[in-house]
């Protein structure tokens, strides 16, 4: 495996890869990888012959008064972890070199960047989408993969690969839980005993309001109640938001939303100073008779 810092090194090996006909597989992640991250990396050595991950903490997708200085980089073990998976390729840029000083040019998706994640956490879909955006230009892979997790954000990346014509597929691969429920994350180091007990609410009220509307003839909208009713009753759990839908454009369920639609139901909230996320699709209801 190699590991680069530079953009000219890395153009060198992916350039190598691309002339020995090899397609291109781009894992975008923040480092402190765990199983998440490796399902990503997995799905990407299955479909793709030369897999890099890219590692990079990156500034503009932090408020400022959000946890980029404490977030984990133990790049020296990540980098063991990705010599385990058999990652081809790791790029782990410092800040310099992705965003120069004299960098004036950003990206941004408006509408879908405005809500939800977006309303709590103004101007973070503006740095997402740019550092994507210049990965993107930077490795320019076949197939790049990110993580249902982060729902809205695969959304947003999804509508600005679309809207800029960028040459490239996109996978959304499933949600990977520890045994408890706890959606991984690398934010869940921060958590104590007690904290990770309150975020587990998260998960279990995700899946008690799944099974909720997937077994009963509830409305939508009798589901996103439900939802919150079960979150209320966790209160040390400061919730963001906790909504129901529509899984493409994200607009919340009213009476009136059918129970065809395609339903995400998403959670946001505070364990302690920790913020997390976690959200569910909404099948369905078997229909009787
Ligand atoms: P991050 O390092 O947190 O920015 O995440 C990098 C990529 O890994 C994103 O596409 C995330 O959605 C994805 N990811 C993070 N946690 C998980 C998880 N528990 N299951 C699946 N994908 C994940």
């Amino acid at each position: 495996m190699r590991n680069v810092a530079t953009i000219q090194e890395l153009r060198v090996h992916i350039g190598n890869a691309r002339a020995s006909g090899k397609r291109i597989g781009c894992v975008p992640t923040m480092g402190a990888l765990h199983a998440g991250h490796l399902s990503l990396v997995h799905a990407a050595q299955h479909e793709t012959d030369f897999v890099v991950a890219t590692i990079f903490v990156n500034p503009t997708q932090f408020g400022a008064d959000e946890d980029f200085s404490q977030y984990p980089r133990p790049l020296e073990n990540d980098l063991t972890i990705c010599r385990e998976a058999g990652v081809d390729l790791v790029f782990h840029p410092d800040v310099e070199t992705v965003f120069p000083r004299q960098n004036a040019t950003f990206v941004e998706v408006p509408g879908l960047s405005e809500i939800l994640e977006g309303a709590s956490r103004p101007e973070h879909f503006r740095g997402v989408t740019t550092v994507v955006l210049k990965l993107l230009h930077m490795v320019l892979p076949d197939v790049v993969y990110f993580g249902r997790k982060d729902y809205q954000q695969q959304l947003l990346i999804r509508q600005m690969v679309c809207d800029l014509n960028v040459p490239v597929e996109i996978r959304t691969c499933p949600t990977v839980r520890d045994s408890d429920g706890l959606a991984m994350s690398s934010r869940n180091t921060y958590l104590s005993g007690t904290e990770r007990e309150t975020a587990l609410e998260l998960s279990r009220s995700l899946k008690h309001v799944r099974l909720q509307f997937e077994e009963h003839d509830i409305t939508p909208a009798e589901a996103c109640r439900i939802l919150r009713r079960v979150l209320a009753d966790t209160p040390e759990l400061s919730i963001d938001y906790a909504t129901i839908v529509d899984a493409e454009t994200l607009l919340e369920v009213d009476e009136t939303t059918s129970r065809d639609t395609d339903l995400v139901a998403l959670v946001a909230g505070h364990a302690g100073s920790t913020r997390l996320i976690d959200n569910q699709p909404l099948h369905r209801p078997r229909t009787t008779g």
